[in-house]
């Protein structure tokens, strides 16, 4: 009996961050009131005529760009029909045979390793409206209808539910870069669709696929996948026939199920839509985008290794959000501590930010500022626990790092006399402790540190007063 191993392609609906929808003025605020944002155009009315939104060819460009597509500077619009009634049109504006995009592939780390998905295209389409279901009646909400989708097809070039998973967070990170979309999944904007087969190993031929529709958080999309190989996987080894079918996820009952077979396929009836123009680019205007595309980050993380000799491990925490690895290279580029820049970022800034659920824009603390706090901890002007302070005024209101260590008389104790001064008091003031201590109970130094550091106000130098304890004590 032979082996059979999975083969997965991606249809990915990624939403573009335009302010208005593909073919009419409308928003495309998430959130909205029901039916808010429509009008004659997006509802359908007869007589109505689109017109393309200039910046979602852009975006979708610049998304081909960066995932190294081919641009077809001749493209166009077609109808695809279908009857839903979250179609008010009754058919859909897609692109069908002359794409924007063509090929281009993303590149995926996965245990180590790193290998490539091919892409087969990128078009350009407008979203359906959304059906409600209440007790006793339907709605449809149409603020979705029109708005714009670039939809990313892979060949069947992945081989499991955790490259899948790859694929994703590589191209959702991409798209970040590019700055088209803004990927908020809990609003819908990455949906996919996933196509699975399975083959004998070895062989090169496509099984019969199904198709899993419309999956829209990361964890489902990996719950499902998982689910349909091991589903397939199970019927190819008993030799049972696999049927090309469309299957939906039942995320309550943890399955794949039936929706619809190949007998009841759709017969879209693709044509190109009369009342669009034929998309037509300058390849001066596709250049200058390609010249404005960010750094991938793939590329920028070995940089980043190499231009500040921080570990890989920091450079792929920083890189995964483009906003977080601006700030840190412009702070790291003015520091001569790159790898405490690093570690502020790594923590303390991301600890705010995720505990605020802020945006390091909105943050007050400059490059600058986080700069020069570095630099204060490396001339012993502040220790740790202020340093930790001062970061969170910065955070908080911005400001200079020095101006606030004067106002709050934040300035490291160093001062021998002082420190002497506190240590004999810590020591006087608990006495059993100190005996703890010189009976070989060494966490009980802990403790007196404590104590020192708070008469100092938390200003003290940790490892004066440590020094001076042991000393004192005969440690
Ligand atoms: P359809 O016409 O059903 O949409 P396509 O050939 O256009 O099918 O492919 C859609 C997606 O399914 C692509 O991402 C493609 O790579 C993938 N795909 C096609 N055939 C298979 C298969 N046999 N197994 C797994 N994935 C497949
Ligand atoms: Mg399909
Ligand atoms: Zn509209």
């Amino acid at each position: 009996m032979s082996n059979y191993e999975p083969v997965i392609g991606l249809e990915t609906h990624v939403q573009l961050g335009t302010s208005s929808k593909m073919f009419c003025g409308c928003a495309t605020d998430f959130a909205a009131a029901p039916n808010s944002q429509v009008c004659p155009v997006c509802l359908g009315y007869p007589g109505s005529l689109p017109v393309p939104n200039e910046v979602a060819v852009e975006y979708t460009v610049r998304a081909g760009l960066m995932l190294g597509c081919d641009i077809n500077l001749y493209s166009k619009f077609d109808r695809k029909s279908y009857f839903y009634p979250d179609m008010p049109k009754n058919y859909q504006i897609t692109q069908y045979d002359m794409p924007l995009c063509l090929a281009g592939a993303v590149e995926i780390d996965l245990n180590g390793d790193s290998r490539v998905v091919r892409l087969r295209r990128i078009h350009l389409e407008e979203d359906t409206g959304k059906n409600v279901h209440f007790a006793r009646t339907s709605g449809v909400d149409f603020n979705r209808a029109g708005t714009p989708l670039m939809e990313i097809v892979t060949e069947p070039d992945i081989y499991s539910a955790d490259e899948a998973m790859a694929y994703l967070q590589a191209l959702k990170q991409l798209m970040l870069y590019a700055g088209v979309s803004e990927c908020n999944l809990e609003e819908g904007n990455f949906r996919c669709d996933v196509n699975c087969s399975v083959r004998p190993v070895g062989s090169d031929a496509l099984g019969v696929k199904t198709e899993l529709k419309n999956l829209n958080t990361f964890k489902g999309i990996h719950a499902a996948l998982s689910f349909e190989i091991d589903r397939q996987l199970n019927l190819a080894a008993s030799g049972a026939e696999i049927h090309q079918e469309t299957r939906r996820w039942d995320v309550d009952a943890g399955i794949t199920a039936t929706m619809r077979t190949k007998e009841d396929a759709h017969d879209y009836r693709y044509f190109p839509d009369p009342d669009l123009a034929p998309i037509v680019l300058a390849r001066e205007q596709v250049d200058r985008w390609r010249d404005e595309l960010p750094e991938a980050p793939r590329a920028r993380r070995v940089r980043m290794i190499e231009q500040y000799g921080i570990p890989a491990y920091d450079a792929g925490v920083l890189v995964a959000e483009k906003a977080i690895a601006d700030f840190y290279e412009e702070a790291a580029q003015s520091s001569p501590n790159p790898k405490a820049v690093s570690n502020w970022v790594m923590t303390e800034m991301l600890r705010l930010l995720s505990e605020r659920d802020m945006q390091i824009a909105e943050a007050h603390i400059t490059p600058a500022a986080l700069a020069e706090l570095v630099g204060l901890v490396d001339d012993k002007t502040l220790n740790s626990n202020s340093a930790r302070e001062v970061f969170g005024i910065l955070f908080q209101d911005g400001g200079r790092a020095a101006d606030i260590v004067e106002a709050r008389g934040l300035t490291q104790v160093s001062d021998e006399g002082l420190l002497d001064q506190f240590v004999d008091q810590a020591i006087a003031d608990n006495p059993d402790s100190a005996g703890d201590y010189r009976d070989g109970k060494t966490k009980a130094l802990q403790f007196l540190m404590g104590q020192v550091m708070r008469l100092s106000k938390g200003k003290a130098n940790p490892q004066s007063v440590q020094e001076l304890l042991r000393s004192k004590l005969g440690g």
